[in-house]
């Protein structure tokens, strides 16, 4: 646990706000770009402006019981789920680490995956943005960490990009048809940094084994097989497999 209390506390309050700025990142970023992070938050149906009071992350959405409050529309669940796992990240970091430096930096880089989560599951895109800021903070985590450093970081990187690049050209060749997405490719970057080169497998599988896990439980819900053009959120398994793997 980190020793540094009143940063720690600091940390735990600015948690639920990051949550709500990753929230506008998920909505806006895949198909508005950088400068549309910079516009007043409006309903998506009414288009209303919303007041500070609406945006109080986590109470907000309690008190309207989830709804816009000029025109009623339900406020999408996923903003209140980021705003949790956001929260739940900080209190990871606060625990997991010795130091603020790396407090900060965990909590930074889960933050990060959680972005980079929602926006492949809800719209099946991993913005370069997100994917260069985890590849920057994976590099300071490698940095930071005195039995690897930067040289293994960049290493570590660099194996699983070209892993990736190697499986991506390959199912090109073999089914004519993208497999997987380059925002995987540039994922893997950040990820590889992050874990080390000798958990890119690891992380790989694990992530395979949550994605099949997930599939063959809707389908026995569904009573459908999957196709096999079903599209699969990758990015998403791969992000949730390496919070996983840095808190085991
Ligand atoms: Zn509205």
């Amino acid at each position: 646990m980190s020793d540094d209390w009143p940063q720690a506390l600091f940390l735990l309050l600015v948690s639920p706000a990051v949550g709500s700025f990753l929230g506008v990142l998920v909505d806006r970023l895949p198909s508005r770009g950088i400068r549309a992070l910079l516009q007043p938050s409006r309903c998506a149906t009414c288009t209303a402006a919303l007041a500070w009071r609406d945006m109080v992350p986590v109470f907000s959405t309690m008190v309207l019981g989830g709804r816009c409050r000029v025109c009623g529309t339900t406020i999408p669940g996923h903003l209140l789920r980021i705003e949790i796992a956001a929260l739940l990240a900080g209190l990871v970091a606060v625990l997991l680490t010795r130091s603020s430096a790396e407090m900060w930096l965990t909590a930074a880089l889960f933050w990060c995956l959680i972005a980079l989560f929602y926006t492949d599951l809800l719209q099946f895109r991993l913005p370069d943005a997100l994917t260069l800021t985890l590849f920057v903070l994976g590099l300071a985590m490698a940095w930071l960490d005195p039995e690897r450093g930067l040289a293994n970081g960049l290493f570590s990187a660099a194996i699983a990009v070209t892993a990736f690049w190697v499986i991506r050209t390959g199912y090109f060749q073999w089914r004519g048809r993208e497999g997987l997405g380059l925002g995987d490719v540039k994922l893997m970057a950040g990820i590889g940094a992050a874990l080390g080169w000798a958990l890119v497998p690891v992380v790989t599988l694990v992530a395979a084994g949550m994605a099949l896990t997930v599939v063959a439980v809707e389908a026995i819900l569904r009573k459908t097989a999957p196709g096999a053009d079903t599209r699969l959120p990758l990015g998403s398994y791969l992000c949730a497999a390496t919070v996983l793997l840095l808190v085991v």
